[in-house]
């Protein structure tokens, strides 16, 4: 059996961090292939060294003396190294990375200069072999990840090692120069190595037990999730849950490996377990609740809309020519509304008013702003009565106003939208009477 492990980069922040990774790792022969971040924020006022190494870089772009920065990074990285005891000098890489700054060897190459060395000193540390992500992880010509060259080269590239580390975060473009993925990409490099060596399970390990019911902003600590599918989860994140960068979830899914969201601070607990699908109920009927604020919902009337072939296509023509994203659509006989981020609107509304009127010529159109739009998501709510019932007593009963209701046909959601200031308390009694009183 194989997993392989991705720590972020508060697990990987201080000597003492390194330390717990390496009992993690050490207490499970299976976790053969790790995956790091750079290392990141050891309390609230500190600085991730990635975003330390973009402002470094942006100095030496600049023409500007950027020796003291890059030193502040180096020494980081030997608080790490004295504080575990290693016999691990990175006097001859930083030579190298401030020769590349002076070249300038673009933001990317900087970036990823975050996690390269977070992997010489987690490969030093484990007795692993360290694989450097440039020759294993490949973009094409257009910068997209290109899948089946990187699966090829780094599945024969782990097969010769027994235990490796491979860094987060980046890859090699066709001419060998690094690129990275977009923020937060170790997740997915992670992804891209359990795919490539046919892990039994791909091991996220963060700085939290997992998924949560719900927002911990708004609800004082929420359940955590204990198995979720990636249908439910795409849901959520979508809603604003983000535990996972979202295309870390594609290669592995692919493959039909689940992925278990783990605390390195907490490694008892379970965690989350993400798959494909599951006979397990959720606990709660439901399994989450996310949401988002800043909607408007622009309303549309017209005698005798739904008689008229082409109307949707009209109205939502005058959006598209406008540059405006749609978010969801609810309508009825002689109306539809369409719900759209309010500050990609704001700016345009005048515009796409004048399409909407230019091209469906309706009797009214109605703009109603500051709303917030809520996710309630579970694939237990397909087979159980009255979810939907529940959810409306529940915030009858604390007096919110219901402004708008979509169920999916997947029937994995029910999608409600509240006034912005009604948000919280919408969420708070959905969550308590789920949750709390399990009702
Ligand atoms: N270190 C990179 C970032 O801060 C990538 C990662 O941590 O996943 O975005």
């Amino acid at each position: 059996m194989v997993k392989v492990v991705k720590f972020g980069g508060s697990s990987l922040a201080s000597a003492e961090q390194f330390e717990k990774v390496g009992n993690i790792i050490r207490a499970d022969k299976a976790r053969k292939y790790v995956v790091p971040s750079a290392p990141g924020k050891r309390n609230s006022k500190d600085t991730k060294v990635t975003d330390m190494l973009y402002a470094c870089y942006a100095l030496a772009e600049e023409g500007k003396e950027f020796r003291v920065p890059l030193m502040k990074i180096k020494d980081r990285y030997d608080s790490i190294i004295n504080g575990l005891q290693l016999k691990l000098s990175l006097d001859e890489e930083f030579k190298v990375i401030a020769e590349n700054f002076k070249a300038k060897a673009g933001s990317d190459y900087a970036a990823s200069r975050g996690e390269y060395l977070n992997g010489i000193i987690m490969a030093n540390y484990l007795g692993y072999t360290f694989i450097d992500s440039a020759e294993v992880i490949f973009f094409d010509e257009d910068g997209n990840f290109d899948a089946e060259t990187t699966n090829k080269v780094l599945s024969a590239k782990l097969a010769e090692c027994e235990t490796a580390v491979v860094p987060g975060f980046y890859g090699a473009n066709p001419d060998g120069s690094v690129r990275t993925f977009s923020r937060g990409g170790s997740d997915i490099t992670g992804s891209i190595v359990a795919k490539a060596c046919h892990a039994s399970m791909y091991e996220n390990w963060t700085d939290v037990s997992g998924c949560l019911v719900a927002d911990p902003r708004i609800i004082d600590n929420p359940e955590p999730i204990k198995v979720i599918t990636y249908r439910e989860l795409r849901e959520l994140s979508y809603m604003g849950a983000s535990v996972l960068h979202e295309d870390a979830v594609f290669p592995v899914r692919k493959a039909g490996i689940p992925i278990n969201i783990r605390n390195t601070n907490d490694p008892e607990a379970d965690g989350t377990l993400i798959v494909e699908s599951t006979c397990q109920k959720p606990d709660f009927t439901i399994t989450g609740i996310a949401g988002k604020r800043g909607f408007v919902a622009v309303s549309i009337d017209k005698d005798m809309m739904n008689s008229e072939v082409g109307f949707c296509r009209k109205a939502l023509q005058a959006f598209e020519e406008n540059g405006i994203s749609i978010e969801h659509m609810p309508s009825g006989i002689d109306t539809m509304t369409v719900f759209v981020h309010q500050e990609e609107f704001e700016g345009k509304e005048q515009q796409v008013i004048s399409s909407l009127r230019r091209l469906t010529n309706p009797d009214v159109i109605d703009l109603e702003a500051d709303l917030g739009l809520i996710a309630v998501v579970g694939r237990g709510m397909k087979s159980t009565r009255g979810t939907a019932g529940r959810i409306f007593s529940a915030l009858a009963h604390a007096n919110i106003n219901v402004r708008m209701i979509d169920q999916g046909s997947s029937e994995l959601n029910i999608i409600i939208g509240v006034s912005n200031d009604d948000f919280e308390e919408a969420i708070k009694a959905i969550y308590d009477i789920f949750v709390e009183t399990r009702l």
